[in-house]
């Protein structure tokens, strides 16, 4: 009987308190080919810092674009952080792992909390980026110099109830040598994708 050989790429999620070093990690993960992974773009209704790039980064829009796109149901799951809105729209990802591609999604811990028992398409593979200590995680903030005072304060508020919710991921890294938690991130998601 012939038998179809079918590959359907994995989702793999990454959160972690505002600060904690996602980037750096992510761009080593997009950058070790093996991993055949590539980035699930988010919209977003932040402002666009220095160096982003639209369409890359996020797709930065505005608030009522966003409403309509919720209306649309165009978005996988969606949630408002700090005063704004952060969604991963379907249809790129639905095309990627149908290409059998991996995606990686970078969301927030209620984005997750909603995509986790709703998307039934093999499962979604989660992992936590904690800091080693949330003085850490302050100071790494602060250095950043990003965000407004009120927004950086808001930024540690939620950092506070994210780490709360770390049990609820797969696993849970520390980024306290950004080397060593690479490798480890690394390491989860080769287990995941080999047959
Ligand atoms: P930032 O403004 O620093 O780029 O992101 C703020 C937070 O929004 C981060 O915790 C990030 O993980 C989260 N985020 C980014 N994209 C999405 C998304 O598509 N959905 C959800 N729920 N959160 C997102």
């Amino acid at each position: 009987m012939y038998k179809q050989k079918c590959t359907t790429g994995k989702v793999f999620v990454i959160s972690g308190p505002s600060g904690v070093g996602k980037k750096t990690i992510i761009d080593e993960i997009l950058r070790n080919k093996t991993l055949n992974m590539i980035m699930s773009i988010s919209m977003t209704t932040r402002h666009m810092r220095e160096g982003e790039v639209d369409c890359k980064d996020y797709y930065f829009r505005t608030r009522k674009y966003f409403e309509k796109e919720i209306e649309n149901n165009a978005f996988l799951e969606y949630s408002e952080f700090v005063g704004n809105y952060y969604g991963t729209p379907k249809k790129y990802i639905y095309d990627a792992i149908g290409k059998g591609q991996n995606v990686l999604l970078e969301i927030d811990v209620v984005g997750y909390k909603n995509i986790r028992n709703n998307f039934d398409h093999g499962g979604i593979v989660s992992i936590f980026i904690a800091p080693p200590t949330l003085a850490v995680l302050r100071a790494r903030l602060m250095n950043r110099n990003t965000e407004s005072h009120d927004d950086l304060i808001d930024r540690l508020a939620k950092a506070e109830l994210e780490m709360e919710m770390r049990h609820a991921y797969d696993f849970v890294v520390v980024n306290d040598k950004v080397d060593d938690a690479v490798r480890e991130v690394e390491a989860i998601i080769m287990k995941h994708i080999m047959p």
